[in-house]
């Protein structure tokens, strides 16, 4: 397995970087899957999405692809390390 994506959410770098599949800045995380507030504004779209968009490479990540970083450390600990 290639190393994870590290997506610092609170980075504003990488909020620029990574984007839901619309292109918006707005997503968070959830358990197992990503939430993008302006989509979730939209008719057709409840918001939740799956796969995150690198601008850089214009790669598709999935969920379990990234390791979310917070400042004070893994977003998942269940996902991303940590107990195991
Ligand atoms: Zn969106």
């Amino acid at each position: 397995m290639p190393p994870k994506e590290v997506v610092r959410i609170e980075d504003d770098a990488d909020r620029w970087r990574f984007l839901c599949p619309r292109g918006h800045r707005t997503w968070e995380p959830t358990n197992h899957h990503f939430w993008c507030q302006l989509c979730a504004r939209r008719d057709d779209a409840d918001g939740v999405f799956y796969e995150l968009r690198d601008q850089k490479t214009d790669a598709l990540l999935k969920r379990d692809r990234v390791q979310l970083l917070t400042d004070s450390g893994p977003y998942d600990h269940d996902l991303d390390g940590g107990a195991q």
